[in-house]
């Protein structure tokens, strides 16, 4: 895990600041919005998580950033350099790594850097292609030719890419959508790097788990309007609640009136759940209660409220995805 001692020498400021976002697709402005005034802060030297199920328009909000979407209305400002005023030095101050990799395949690791430093006007003395390489893990690839990389190793390649004018914000879409377990490791492993490295990350995700275990703060959209933002474990722990799950040693029918006045319910005949909220933790009284009624119990589990339940309760039923 970085430590907020790693960000120590990030400027004060905002890394993104955008209000009133709004994207109307289409010449007319009609139909219905891919953003709705989207306000949002994100802070600079995080892992900052953009959340929410397929068409929340998480990838028009980060291609607007990143120059390649012409907003409809509101301002948006990276690296506290507004894209209107001085759209230049805006796209210079993001990296971006597209939902769609399109990886040139001509290249090695090394070349492509190389061309893609040159693109951007990167002087020769101040490229830093060895120490990107080095960074998402393809010192050894760095001559191979493309086509004998396997896909994470593309991927990682993609976030270097994205990295040779030295951007302070780094944005990836959905870099671990498709992909299979072990490699979402490895490309969680990449960001957390290059986070450390003090690189701000900003990523879209439709992975609740993905966003709960890697970033700082979250931002949750859904049909282009924002539903939620706060910092992970502040979000996780608004819920307050957990369940509790008492497994018997004897099936019973129904459960004593003293148990269900409680607030007790038989899920099963063997199973019998609870629901409470930790910071007034009342699972003592309800052991002793289920002791007095004579029932004996065989296990006892709890379940933490996580950001799944919590997305639920947000988006509208039936859009997650
Ligand atoms: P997400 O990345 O969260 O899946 P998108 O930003 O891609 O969402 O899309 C948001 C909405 O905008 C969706 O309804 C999508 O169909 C629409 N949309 C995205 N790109 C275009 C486009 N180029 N033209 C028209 N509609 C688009
Ligand atoms: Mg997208």
């Amino acid at each position: 895990m970085t430590s907020r001692n790693a960000f120590a020498s990030v400027p004060p400021g905002q890394a993104v600041e955008i209000k009133g976002l709004t994207k109307f697709y289409g010449s007319n402005g009609r139909g219905k919005a891919a953003l709705d005034h989207v306000d949002l802060t994100i802070p600079r030297g995080v892992i900052f998580g953009l959340l929410g199920p397929n068409g929340a328009g998480k990838s028009t909000l980060i291609n607007i950033l990143a120059g390649l979407v012409i907003k409809t209305a509101g301002s948006a400002k990276v690296w506290g350099i507004d894209i209107d005023e001085d759209p230049r030095n805006a796209r210079a101050a993001i990296g971006v790594v597209p939902q769609e990799l399109n990886l040139d395949s001509f290249f090695a690791p090394r070349e492509l850097l190389d061309v893609q430093a040159g693109l951007y006007g990167v002087p020769k003395n101040e490229r830093r292609t060895g120490e990107l390489l080095e960074l998402v893990g393809l010192t050894d690839k760095a001559d191979a030719p493309a086509r004998t990389l396997s896909g994470g190793m593309r991927r990682r390649l993609m976030m270097a890419k994205a990295m040779v004018h030295s951007p302070p914000v780094l944005v990836l879409d959905e870099p671990t959508a498709g992909v299979d377990v072990e490699l979402r490791l490895q490309l969680w492993a990449t960001v957390r790097e290059l986070a450390a490295a003090g690189t701000t990350v900003l990523l879209t995700t439709h992975y609740l788990e993905e966003a709960e275990e890697l970033c700082r703060a979250i931002a949750i959209i859904d049909s282009g309007r924002l539903v939620a933002c706060d910092e992970t474990q502040a979000l996780v722990r608004k819920v307050d609640e957990k369940k509790l799950c008492l497994t018997l040693t004897t099936p019973v029918s129904e459960l004593p009136p003293a148990l269900r006045t409680m607030g007790l319910v038989l899920e099963a005949p063997d199973r019998v759940v609870f629901h409470y909220k930790p910071s007034h933790a009342q699972v003592g009284e309800v052991l002793a209660a289920v002791a007095a009624a004579g029932l004996a119990i065989r296990d006892v589990s709890s379940e933490e409220t996580d950001l799944e339940d919590i997305f639920l309760r947000l988006i509208r039923p039936g859009t997650a995805s």
